[in-house]
């Protein structure tokens, strides 16, 4: 799943007033903000088969280290403590954590049986929505733009950047979503993994943004 993943993250705005869309997005993105880092690293596998499934070409050999059960579990508990030791906010530290461990559940839903439970288990699980792509492309719109307006309706912009910020990304991410439907298979691995990194970006767009916004 791609704009999935933010839509939850936008959607945390109605969670709390101090929710902040930047957190909001590395949590919800934690285990893709990870990966590029693993693969890079030569830790975790995937290769680029068209046709393996029928809206994403990558076939995702080994990555018990971002994408096993255990793994989004282990890291959402870490990700929610150490947010609640920097800034004493169970409510948010609760929020981030769940946030990070429903990216497992989000990607279960859409990948081929390619995420595993443990760190060393052979038995992988998906339900392969992938190979359904127009429910698929409706199941994360819609999420996607129901995200959009509970952020819009949680929070109102005190300048001009509050305003075109959050729409900047939102714009940004449906376009980089059109374009992996749309677009021809990414020409290597490495290319895959490097532009993987660039999600870092929303991250900081994401605190950019909420710097000129102000919660209701
Ligand atoms: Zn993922």
């Amino acid at each position: 799943m791609f704009i999935g993943h933010f839509g939850l993250a936008l959607a945390a705005k109605k969670a709390s007033p101090s929710n902040n869309l930047g957190t909001s997005i590395m949590a919800a993105q934690f285990l893709d903000l990870i990966w590029p880092v693993l693969t890079l690293a030569g830790l975790e596998k995937f290769s680029i088969e068209p046709g393996i499934t029928k809206l994403t070409p990558l076939n995702f050999e080994h990555y018990p280290y971002s994408h096993s059960l255990i793994a989004s579990t282990l890291l959402g508990i870490i990700f929610g403590v150490i947010y609640f030791m920097i800034r004493k906010d169970r409510t948010n530290a609760i929020v981030y954590g769940v946030l990070v461990i429903s990216h497992w559940v989000l990607d279960f839903i859409t990948h081929r049986p390619d995420l595993p439970i443990t760190f060393t288990s052979e038995n992988k699980f998906g339900m392969g929505l992938w190979n359904y792509p127009a429910v698929s492309i409706i199941i994360e719109s819609l999420i996607f733009i129901a995200g959009i307006y509970l952020y819009f309706n949680k929070s109102v912009a005190e300048n001009k950047k509050g305003k075109w910020l959050p729409l900047t990304i939102v714009i940004l991410l449906a376009l980089f979503f059109v374009m992996n439907i749309i677009g021809p298979p990414p020409p290597s691995t490495s290319a895959v993994s490097y532009s993987a990194l660039l999600l870092w970006l929303f991250v900081g767009l994401g605190y950019w943004a909420d710097l000129n916004r102000r919660s209701v």
